[in-house]
């Protein structure tokens, strides 16, 4: 196993040959992070702040780095990697700033009578070292908000990215460390090690605190069960098999800007994204025109969707293959060719896939579109149900009723009159799935509080000479009486009403009177 630690600068690469190294790349992450703990929100927002401008400053060199690594072109690698990744920063110290501060708790004024004088907070502290261990898909834009996350929440990061993009994984990290050492703070806060799904499995042997893992179901089912057991912190973002759903009643007049929009879920990045639309589902009154316009749409697309290797792309040419052979019929495909030295495919409508094939319960990793028809707005949430993934899912159609359907799908992420995967970049709401998609949430104040322990603290404001009034009841011990309470019943009619009706309350004071002389601690 051949592990490497980032460089220090974008350029250069250092290997270190052993597994021993992990323990000592843990170590130094641990002393780092103790120090970067203490460090007051306000300065680690900055330092965030800045690292998104380093990454505004590289934005072409990052790109092209990922263009030369995955095949993904200029454009994309651009918008959904470098834009995210500086969004990422921007939006974790923005959202931190708010979130991990003490958090009270304000009372409503019944509740206030309540507390007597109690006021309570928690306070967040970091988990440790985060491992991040992340796919080849988003080479940048996926370990940006890991890194993020991590730091702003007062954590270390070791960030092993894809052994099919490991130098954007590196080059990143690069740059997070040369602002975090030009501010004065242990570039060994970030480290990124790279190698295979090996070397990530030894990473999980070190004495780690949380791991974000995103990746395909059956990795992180391994994790799963290689972490059963020890107490630390798992977010699992796994694939999906995310539908999109067109409503009987939505306007002609919408068609195109719908199709345009369906084609860009399917296509982005060579179709090569977890929340990409794989299937549509489409009113089967009206189906014929709807392929017919989708099928000239994605002939039309000029630009040839590059994959990321020959095997990538084999495995879909098998998917689309078997599907034929199960009865399937094609509607479009552009030239394909066998041999082509680039792993490139083509934009591809595929329909009339029997509804037993397990080809439906699979994740199509490229430009592949299956469209399935349905009568009934109930036969379309089922299908679009049918599948053990639920990442995301996205509705077409008038806005009362799509948003109806939408609380029907199984999905950590529905939207309507818009494509899911666009959202990925609302780095402010959680990114999340449900089902084999799930569980673990990126971005949003919740993903960064995934990264911190609570403390809660309790606080008596009052003088301790006054007596708290847990002491002025008679407990089980001191009383033979076995029926009658009357502050017990006194309590629950408070507590279960508002103030005003609650304080007008004769029994709760009567109690309160007539066990007071006696009670002793
Ligand atoms: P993958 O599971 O093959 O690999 C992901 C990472 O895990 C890589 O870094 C790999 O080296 C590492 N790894 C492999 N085996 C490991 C092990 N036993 N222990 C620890 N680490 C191990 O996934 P991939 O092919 O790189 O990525 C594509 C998948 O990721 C697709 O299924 C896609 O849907 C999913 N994905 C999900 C999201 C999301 O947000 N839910 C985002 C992007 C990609």
């Amino acid at each position: 196993m051949m592990i490497a630690v980032s460089p220090p600068s974008l350029d250069t690469s250092e290997y270190l040959p052993n597994e021993a190294m992990l323990k000592i790349v843990v170590a130094s992450a641990h002393e780092a992070q103790h120090g970067w703990a203490t460090v007051p929100l306000r300065y680690r927002a900055k330092v965030l702040q800045a690292i998104a401008q380093a990454i505004r400053d590289h934005a072409e060199a990052l790109a092209k780095r990922i263009e030369d690594e995955t095949g993904k072109s200029m454009s994309d690698a651009l918008t959904s990697d470098v834009a995210i990744a500086a969004g990422s920063f921007r939006q974790a110290a923005e959202l931190g700033l708010r979130c991990l501060k003490p958090q009270g708790y304000p009372l409503s004024q019944s509740w206030r009578a309540l507390a007597l004088g109690r006021s309570h907070q928690t306070l967040y502290s970091p988990k440790g070292v985060v491992a991040a261990i992340t796919p080849w898909n988003y080479p940048i834009g996926i370990p940006a908000w890991a890194i993020a996350a991590s730091l702003m929440t007062g954590n270390a990061c070791i960030l092993k990215p894809s052994e099919l993009s490991p130098e954007s994984g590196k080059a990143l990290v690069a740059l997070v460390q040369e602002v975090l050492e030009n501010h004065g703070y242990s570039k060994n806060l970030v480290i990124c090690v790279t190698g295979d799904g090996s070397v990530g499995r030894a990473l999980l042997d070190e004495p780690v605190d949380h791991v974000l893992f995103t990746g395909s179901v059956g990795t992180g089912r391994a994790i799963q069960a290689q972490l059963a057991g020890r107490n630390i912190g798992l977010s699992l973002e796994l694939g999906g098999s995310c539908p999109a759903l067109i409503l009987p009643s939505l306007d002609k007049a919408y068609w195109d800007s719908v199709i345009s929009q369906i084609t860009w879920g399917r296509c982005f990045n060579a179709g090569q994204s977890c929340a990409a639309i794989k299937r549509l589902l489409l009113p089967n009154a009206g189906k014929e025109e709807w392929l017919e316009r989708l099928a000239a749409t994605f002939n039309a697309i000029a630009q040839p969707l590059v994959l990321i290797n020959h095997t990538q792309r084999q495995r879909l040419h098998q998917q689309v293959v078997q599907a034929l052979a199960e009865g399937a019929t094609l509607v479009c495909r552009g030239t394909f060719n066998e041999s082509s030295p680039t792993p490139v495919y083509p934009p591809t409508l595929i329909t009339n896939l029997p509804p037993q094939s397990h080809l439906w319960q699979e994740e199509w990793f490229g430009p592949v579109l299956l469209v399935d028809g349905f009568d009934t707005v109930a036969e379309a949430i089922e299908k679009a149900n049918n599948t053990s993934f639920g990442l995301t899912a996205s509705v077409f159609g008038p806005q009362a009723e799509a948003e109806k359907m939408a609380q029907k799908l199984q999905a950590g992420l529905v939207t309507v009159n818009d494509v899911a995967l666009a959202h990925y970049g609302f780095l402010h709401v959680p990114w999340q799935g449900v089902k084999n998609s799930g569980p673990g949430i990126s971005h949003s104040t919740e993903g960064l509080l995934a990264l911190v322990t609570a403390k809660t603290m309790g606080i008596n404001t009052l003088p301790t000479w006054i007596k708290p009034p847990w002491l002025l009841q008679k407990s089980a011990m001191q009383s033979s009486q076995s029926s009658g309470h009357p502050f017990q019943h006194g309590l629950i009619r408070w507590m279960s009403h508002s103030f005003w009706r609650a304080q007008w309350n004769p029994a709760l004071l009567k109690g309160l009177w007539q066990q007071r002389p006696r009670t002793r601690l």
